[in-house]
């Protein structure tokens, strides 16, 4: 048989494949509550409302919804998405500064390839995305990690020290990538004052901003702050946001705000890669978010979710070790744990998932690998028998390697 490791080309290699979806094959087919993965619940899924909506798109346009479309994406859509967007409090905009994208994962995979070289300066939040970094990893860049504290959310202080630095050497920063609403997997969320403080930063140092806004419309406690976007008076920040919680991951749908020079290059860029997102599922979302379907399901979204947080979070206060520190998120899907030093929470799993309960390891959100005492709480998929259950589980491995 042909080796087609020895054919690979050499930037394949460093693409890796996302931990969570190894870890999820694993858990495949075994009687093990996973708190590893990111599911939304498919109870929030408004089927019915889809099924129906899916019926008319067919019956009425399936000349155009069945058809190519734009690779920026279907125009009426774009012009939907102008009014979603609004409501997260981004205005001045029109359908020229939107981009529609194969799930917010596209959008990023796009962003990093159009800007990122090898050997810029790209700074992320120590913990960050996953699925991001690993985009990152394979650019080669300068990564610079700004610490997440649990209560006082991402270190803007780091942040300028670093800047000041890398000014000194006459080295500049490129980008910042930042989740600054119920961030995964902290689940902080950066309060209006340092929004405006790192728009400033960004200003001084003439820096862009990657803002992942995943869970902009799944803040379940408090208001949901104005993005970035929305304060940006220079254009500096490119954004993106996604209907897999909103609306259903499987249509994989996203969205990025820009310039209309950042879209241009998204033009350039998604005609080699795909030609344009599937047009069907546009049609779908579009009339979702006319007919109301969305802003109607998000209050059984957010009750759905802040129900089982609730549930994760008591489980959590009653059976983890005093030492342990984790997030109280106001939004999102996860919880994030951080345990005392002397746990390393990627050898700890073979023991928890034999107990039968998984989680991700938090070192792989840290784009150094560090974090090896962190963890990552997933409480929108499980059930709440299966969270609390899960909790206790994990506890007592958690206690035992404590007192090894
Ligand atoms: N950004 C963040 C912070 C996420 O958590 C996710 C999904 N887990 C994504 C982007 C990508 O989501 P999707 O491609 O489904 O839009």
């Amino acid at each position: 048989m042909v080796n087609y490791q020895s054919f690979l080309g050499i930037e394949t290699s460093l693409l890796k494949s996302s931990e969570i979806r190894d870890l999820l094959k694993l858990t495949e087919g075994k009687k093990v509550i996973s708190l590893a993965g990111g599911l939304p619940d498919p109870s929030t899924f408004p089927s019915e409302d889809i099924r129906k909506i899916t019926d008319d798109i067919i019956r009425d346009e399936s000349a155009q919804a069945l058809q190519y479309s734009t690779t920026s994406g279907v125009m009426s859509f774009k012009k939907e998405l102008v009014n979603l967007s609004k409501m997260r409090g981004i205005s001045s905009i029109n359908e020229d500064n939107i981009f529609v994208t194969v799930g917010s994962q596209e959008a990023l995979f796009m962003i990093f390839n159009i800007f990122i070289d090898k050997g810029d300066y790209i700074a992320v939040e120590n913990p960050s995305y996953l699925a991001a970094l690993n985009i990152l990893r394979a650019r080669q860049p300068n990564f610079i990690g700004i610490d997440v504290d649990p209560q006082k959310g991402t270190n803007l202080d780091q942040l300028e020290a670093k800047l000041k630095e890398l000014k000194r050497e006459n080295k500049k920063l490129k980008m910042f990538y930042v989740i600054p609403t119920a961030q995964n997997p902290a689940g902080t969320t950066m309060n209006f004052d340092d929004r405006k403080r790192l728009l400033d930063l960004a200003s001084e140092y003439d820096f862009i901003i990657m803002e992942d806004d995943a869970y902009g419309f799944l803040v379940f406690e408090g208001d949901s702050p104005a993005p970035l976007r929305a304060l940006d008076k220079e254009g500096r920040v490119i954004y993106t946001s996604t209907f897999s919680k909103i609306l259903s991951p499987g249509l994989r749908l996203g969205w990025v705000v820009a310039e209309n020079d950042v879209i241009k290059e998204l033009e350039i860029y998604k005609q080699n890669v795909d030609l344009h997102t599937p047009t069907l599922p546009q049609y779908i979302a579009r009339e979702a978010i006319k007919r109301g379907v969305i802003m109607n399901n998000l209050p059984k979204v957010k009750s759905t979710y802040i129900e089982k947080r609730d549930v994760m979070l008591s489980a959590i206060e009653e059976n983890f070790p005093k030492e342990a520190k984790w997030s109280h998120p106001v939004g999102g899907m996860f919880v994030f744990s951080w345990l005392p030093e002397k746990i390393n929470a990627t050898k700890m799993l073979e023991k928890a998932m034999n107990r039968g309960v998984a989680y991700v390891p938090g070192a792989s959100f840290y784009h150094d690998y560090s974090g090896k005492n962190t963890m990552r709480l997933n409480f929108s998929y499980p059930s709440k028998e299966e969270l609390k259950k899960g909790v206790e589980i994990l506890s007592k491995v958690i206690k035992e390697e404590f007192s090894n």
